[in-house]
């Protein structure tokens, strides 16, 4: 018999979402996947180089639980630069990716019983981290167009039992930005409660609204000692699954994720470690520039694309690489005896009958939306954004399923 924790625990809505592309590819079908968290690009060759390097020079040992001390100095140099505020080595820990780092922080802050604010529709990890944590998480509905939180909703959620608020702009899967009111807000209300806030800026690279990145502790310097920052090399480098990130916060967080991770997967991998290192050496940031152009144009032909559905706004795609719609309108003019109930059943037909692979909404704790990725080559991504608003606006003149 397992512990009760894994009862708390469901798979991955974006995995399986994943796993009905492969299934469907295994039956011959060719199908294009809008559903990745992932741009389809290969990472730097600064990266690939760093990686060989260290192979070849036989790097194979544990480093310190929380990574190499040039890294940490590295990513703080690379954070002080980026937020104009002066971070240091002490106050950096590398990560096996943000994941790790998010769940260091949720086991270093929640006590059984606490709260956790969360803001949804919201990547799904974050509410079984709070579970895992012995936690409950408090969700807060963001709602379309911007989904941007409301302030008053927020403060409705907090209970004597709130510690912490999960943000994470720009988000996955709204494309979200908070605008700066927003987060000086947020800050105000962590400082009046005492909340610590848990900031994933996972896609800081991302933002495509003229602005660069904003984090919480640019707009509010007053959060620093209570913000625990969550990024990771994953999406910037397109290097998912080499494991690398890094949280930036007080020393005792810090501290804190030492111990844990000393205690469950020891470094960071040390041959990414040393990629990254190399790369923050000696990379010129072209990479990044080039990788942020190819997004803002697949952003830009996606936009345009979706502007020709019936019934279903353009989304705002402000940052990330999410095209989410709203699909309220058009489910809900569909028959209630038809097979298109819900966002899943058109998630299901999408793949189905366009061949494009999606997650639907619910997978983020929201009945109405459909994530497609811009991600995809810009190819792919115009065929397929072509099939979902031929086979989205198709629904309108079709009779329902006998
Ligand atoms: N946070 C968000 C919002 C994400 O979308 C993801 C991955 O999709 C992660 C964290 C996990 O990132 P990593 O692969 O670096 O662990």
């Amino acid at each position: 018999m397992l512990a009760k924790r894994m009862s708390l625990l469901a798979d991955s809505g974006t995995a399986a979402a994943r796993e009905a592309a492969t299934a469907a590819v295994a039956t011959g079908r060719q199908i294009i996947d809008l559903a990745s968290g992932e741009v389809i690009i290969e990472p730097p060759s600064s990266v690939r180089e760093g990686a060989i390097a260290a192979i070849n020079a036989g790097t194979s040992r544990y480093t310190d639980s929380i990574g190499l001390m040039p890294l940490r100095k590295a990513v703080a140099e690379k954070l002080s630069a980026q937020t104009g505020l002066s971070w240091n080595a002490d106050e950096i820990a590398i990560t096996a990716g943000a994941k790790q780092g998010l769940l260091d922080a949720a086991l270093a802050v929640l006590d059984p019983g606490d709260e956790a604010i969360i803001i949804r529709p919201c990547w799904p990890t974050f509410p079984y981290q709070v579970l895992l944590a012995g936690a409950k998480p408090a969700f807060v509905d963001a709602h379309s167009p911007t989904y941007v939180p409301d302030m008053d909703a927020i403060r409705a959620a907090v209970t004597p039992r709130t510690k912490v608020i999960i943000i994470n702009s720009p988000n996955n899967p709204t494309g979200a930005v908070y605008d700066r009111t927003t987060l000086q807000a947020i800050g105000d209300l962590a400082i009046n409660y005492k909340l610590w806030i848990v900031s994933d800026e996972c896609y800081s690279s991302f933002v495509f609204t003229g602005t660069r990145h904003e984090s919480i502790v640019m707009t509010h310097p007053g959060v620093r000692s209570r913000t625990i920052l969550v990024n990771a090399f994953s999406k910037e480098l397109v290097i998912t699954g080499w494991r690398l990130g890094y949280l930036a916060a007080p020393s005792e967080i810090v501290s804190a994720a030492k111990k844990l991770q000393s205690h469950t997967t020891s470094n960071a991998n040390v041959i990414a470690q040393h990629a990254i290192l190399h790369h923050l050496q000696v990379g010129d940031g072209s990479f990044e520039r080039e990788m942020h152009q190819r997004l803002s144009v697949a952003r830009n032909k996606g936009l345009l694309l979706l502007s020709g559905l019936h019934d279903v706004a353009t989304p705002g795609a402000k940052g990330s690489f999410f095209l989410y719609l709203d699909l309220s309108r058009l489910v809900s003019a569909q028959p209630a005896t038809g097979r298109l109930r819900s966002t899943d059943d058109v998630a299901r037909l999408l793949l189905d009958e366009a061949g494009v692979a999606s997650v639907a909404g619910s997978t983020f704790g929201d009945v109405n939306g459909l994530r497609l990725s811009f991600g995809a080559t810009p190819d792919l991504l115009e065929l397929g954004l072509k099939r979902v608003v031929e086979t989205l606006n198709s629904l309108k003149t079709r009779r329902p399923a006998a």
